[in-house]
């Protein structure tokens, strides 16, 4: 029985769907236009079921064996899942067959493996990829400026389908600052578009900054703890 120290995992995702819908609405948004990825890194199986059976779809991981047998488990339910970690050449085969997306697109080398690794009659594998938007803050992600480059090669590839872009800012406080790297994402995305691509996802916000996210136009919010709670260190 859930006792009244332990916030439901039912409640959790209707606080965050509430802070979802608050913020797209602040910002003249459809908050259908925003899809929640529940981040279910390090939890455990039941609490991924406890989500879906509060309708929440979209799930996102980051270690690949911890997410396989998840995967494997709740196969018959159908969630959507999104890999949003970074990924090594040893893993693409299993990403391919086993993931719709992939947030963290970082090198051609790994698009062209998980293209070529796409089973056949699977849907293209969305991609989007990551940029190192502030800077020295974060060492993930490929500089703005090589954004560009990398885009046109994925574009290339047949079995995959470059959606946008993610990123993933320093941490800061304020709403202000925090928007203001997912607005330098928002207007690297346009350019993109400016010069004939057709991008559609900004993959931006976690759980303490979604709203700034939002507010920049993000699609796809990655929230793990506000749902799951705090993961071990
Ligand atoms: C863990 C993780 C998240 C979720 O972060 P929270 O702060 O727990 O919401 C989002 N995106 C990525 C890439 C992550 O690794």
């Amino acid at each position: 029985m859930p006792n009244d120290t332990t916030p439901s995992i039912a409640d959790a995702l209707d606080k965050v769907r509430n802070r979802i819908a608050l913020a797209a609405h602040a910002a003249n948004r459809d908050p259908a236009d925003i899809t929640l990825v529940a981040v279910s890194k390090t939890k455990p199986v039941a609490l991924v079921r406890d989500a879906l059976d509060h309708g929440q779809r979209d799930f996102g991981e980051n270690y690949l064996q911890d997410a396989l047998a998840k995967i494997d488990a709740l196969t018959e339910r159908e969630p959507l899942w999104h890999f949003i970690g970074d990924i090594q050449s040893n893993k693409t085969r299993d990403i391919a067959s086993n993931f719709s997306w992939a947030h963290a697109i970082d090198r051609f080398k790994i698009a062209r493996r998980l293209s070529d690794q796409r089973p056949e009659g699977y849907a293209p594998l969305n991609l989007c990829i990551q940029v190192n938007i502030d800077g020295e803050a974060s060492k993930s992600g490929i500089a703005p400026s090589d954004v560009a480059e990398l885009a046109d090669q994925i574009v290339e590839l047949e079995h995959v389908k470059l959606r946008g872009l993610m990123t993933i800012p320093a941490p800061s406080t304020d709403e202000a600052s925090q928007r203001k790297p997912f607005a330098a994402l928002r207007e690297l995305m346009q350019r993109l578009n400016d010069r004939g691509h057709d991008l559609d996802t900004l993959s931006m916000g976690m759980s303490a900054d979604l709203e700034a996210a939002i507010a920049e136009g993000a699609t796809h919010v990655r929230v793990g703890t506000d749902i799951f709670g705090a993961r071990d260190a």
